[in-house]
């Protein structure tokens, strides 16, 4: 091929051969006037002329200008066609277009007599006539022309002495181009791996256990002879091709295995398998998740390459994988995650659709067998790796559904959040009090205390209380439970003026105690500064429920509307209402001094009592008394015992008295 490619006459210097016969003779200057083998630029150039070719043809015959510029691998042609007419008419037109270029197209070899037929009878080209058995090798692979299939061919000259250096050259020596033995080299690549963890030697011999692994693998290694593939992967007249690809990991090795669903006008669907691809997990142990998702981007990756080399157009590509984590990553933003996982996933985001990962049950994946190993005697009979599994072949609506991930996945970033909140603690925790005149006095002692320690020794307070200490330790009670409760609102109007919330129609305003007082509108009232501008508080909070219970105790255990008067002539608590219903609810004395007596059920009245009758028809009898009864008025009178009969009517109740003496 090359040397029909005639070089530019200005760049023939640059292939120069000088020469003589014998020393003694002058230096002859030869010039190639062609490309010459062992030239970098020669393949290049060689590729680059039969391009050309392509694309001088394109309008005028543009199948044959798609057959010469990509289904070329350098000088061989590998082409098909769906119809034998088809098929004649490339292989003539194109020996014509490269016979112009003067590259004659030799040696064909076809899986039909007929197109091989109508060369021979042509006489333009040679053919190879092989028989049904024969084999020929398209591209190092081996491919039984009258089957149209493609076979391994495994020999058994095999080295006696096992080490690591015999090992690699019989892996090696199987050529799986589309990794279509995958769970068999896995097999052996492991057992490789397992040598390099020994560190043996190159010319070492195994230890016995590796030793027998080995030769049991390479006994069954012939088994791989009786593998028949067929080259076609599509069904007859595809009206609509799917791709679907399987991922899966194991803590040995990952891998893919990719199908190809092609289905035709009558429904019928057909799957195969394209090609697989298997590695080996990295020494260093890496979790189970992680390889899954090296898994799913090999997947991803190895369809990327078959679209690209094939120029299939699938209707969809489907990618399964078993792993719900896995999944769940692929749901996420990469920024959330993990830096190992946040950039596989991200790569995977990008070359693949997120909405066309679903989830396949570990038992129906086919790249389980590749990720785990098969043996090479029980390869050639798993259906499930050739065909993938079998629901692929009936309608959608019976593969398995996606599902519902809701597992823990990890590996996500921390997200580490810092917020500043100013506390201010108060010196005792009130909340261990139920009385608030005696947390005040705690509270006074303290705030002495503290007092004291600042104080020059003459300076410093002793003895009982004063009034202003408790008044003092009243009122910090009072800022706290503000800040508290309206820490937003104090930051407002510490900036300037509250413009939202609960506080902003009653424009609060601070005291020179620092205390939040309400604005309202009774600053000109002839009243007293607490009555004009009471001080706000929270009925939610502990101090106003102790303030409450104070103020009902001191008012002798008033009533709930008493209550809340009384503490408004100073206060302003935000639904005060409510708490003091409450104090009073759950105050014991209030509850012992106003018992609810209990009402018996009643009974059924007798018959007698509800049946109508004329009045006194049915009587009851009762007496009263006795009562002293004066015989007449005056002194001298005698007093005798009398009762009083009641005779009470049943049904009416009118009463008739009557007195007796006795
Ligand atoms: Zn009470």
């Amino acid at each position: 091929m090359y040397r029909m490619c005639r070089v530019d006459p200005q760049q023939k210097p640059l292939q120069r051969i000088l020469w003589r016969e014998t020393p003694d003779e002058p230096l002859e200057i030869y010039e190639l006037d062609t490309v010459t083998y062992g030239t970098s630029a020669a393949p290049y150039l060689a590729i680059r002329c039969l391009y050309q070719l392509g694309v001088e043809i394109e309008k005028t015959n543009p199948t044959i200008a798609n057959v010469i510029q990509n289904h070329f691998y350098v000088d061989d042609l590998l082409s098909g066609a769906d119809t034998i007419e088809e098929a004649i008419n490339i292989v003539t037109e194109i020996s014509k277009v490269l016979n112009t270029a003067g590259f004659r197209l030799r040696k064909w070899i076809s899986n039909n007599n007929t197109i091989l037929q109508s060369l021979k009878e042509r006489n333009e080209a040679d053919t190879l006539d092989l028989g049904v058995n024969e084999l020929t090798k398209t591209l190092g692979v081996t491919w039984n022309g009258k089957e149209d299939c493609f076979l391994y061919k495994i020999g058994n000259s095999f080295n006696k002495h096992i080490t690591k250096r015999t090992v690699l050259s019989e892996i090696a020596q199987i050529f799986d181009p589309m990794g279509l033995l995958s769970p068999c080299i896995i097999v052996a690549k492991i057992i490789l791996r397992d040598i390099w963890i020994e560190k043996l030697d190159w010319d070492e011999s195994l230890s016995q256990p590796l030793h027998t692994r080995w030769l049991n693998f390479r006994n069954e290694l012939s088994n791989l002879n009786n593998i028949k593939i067929p080259r076609q992967i599509t069904c007859k007249h595809a009206i609509n091709i799917e791709i679907h690809g399987f991922s899966d990991a194991s803590s040995y090795a990952y891998g893919a295995c990719v199908y190809l669903r092609s289905q035709n006008e009558e429904g019928k669907i057909q799957t195969r398998l394209i090609c697989a691809k298997s590695k080996i997990a990295p020494l260093k142990v890496q979790t189970i998740p992680r390889l899954e998702l090296i898994g799913a981007l090999l997947l991803s990756r190895l369809i990327k390459k078959i679209l690209e080399a094939t120029k299939l157009v699938p209707s969809r590509i489907v990618y399964w994988c078993d792993s719900t984590i896995v999944l769940g990553w692929l749901n996420m933003s990469p920024n959330q995650l993990q830096v190992f996982v946040a950039n596989r996933v991200s790569e995977l985001q990008t070359i693949t659709n997120v909405s066309d990962w679903r989830h396949v049950p570990s038992s129906h994946n086919p790249a389980d067998l590749v990720s785990r190993g098969v043996r090479p005697k029980e390869l050639p009979f798993s259906n499930l790796y050739w065909f993938g599994p079998d629901w692929l072949k009936s309608t959608e609506d019976i593969w398995p559904h996606t599902l519902e991930i809701n597992v823990e996945l990890p590996e996500l970033r921390k997200v580490t959040l810092m917020e500043t909140v100013f506390i201010s603690e108060p010196i005792i925790d009130f909340n261990n009090y139920s009385n608030l005149s005696h947390l005040e006095r705690v509270l006074a002692y303290c705030l002495r205390f503290i007092t004291n320690c600042k104080a020059k020794t003459g300076e410093r307070s002793k003895g009982a209380l004063k009034h202003t200490e408790i008044a003092n330790a009243h009122l910090y009670l009072v800022r706290f439970a503000q800040h508290e409760s309206f820490a937003e609102e104090i930051f407002q109007l510490q900036q300037g003026e509250i413009k939202r919330g609960r506080l902003s129609h009653i424009q609060p305003f601070f005291d020179k105690d620092k205390i939040m007082r309400v604005g309202g509108r009774l600053g000109n009232a002839d009243l007293d500064f607490n009555r004009k501008f009471p001080i706000i508080l929270s009925s939610k909070h502990i101090f106003s429920k102790l303030l409450f219970d104070r103020e009902h105790r001191r008012l002798l255990h008033c009533g709930p509307q008493h209550l809340l008067a009384s503490i408004c002539q100073s206060y302003w608590p935000l639904g005060g209402r409510n708490l003091a219903r409450k104090i009073y609810r759950e105050c014991v004395k209030c509850f012992r001094t106003h018992p609810k007596s209990s009402v018996p059920l009643m009974g059924n009245l007798p018959k007698n009592r509800i049946t109508p009758a004329p009045a006194f028809y049915r009587t009851g009898v009762d007496y009263a008394g006795p009562f002293s009864v004066k015989d007449r008025q005056g002194r001298g009178c005698k007093i005798t015992k009398a009762y009083i009969a009641l005779f009470v009517c049943f049904v009416t109740k009118a009463i008739h008295i009557e007195l007796f003496l006795i």
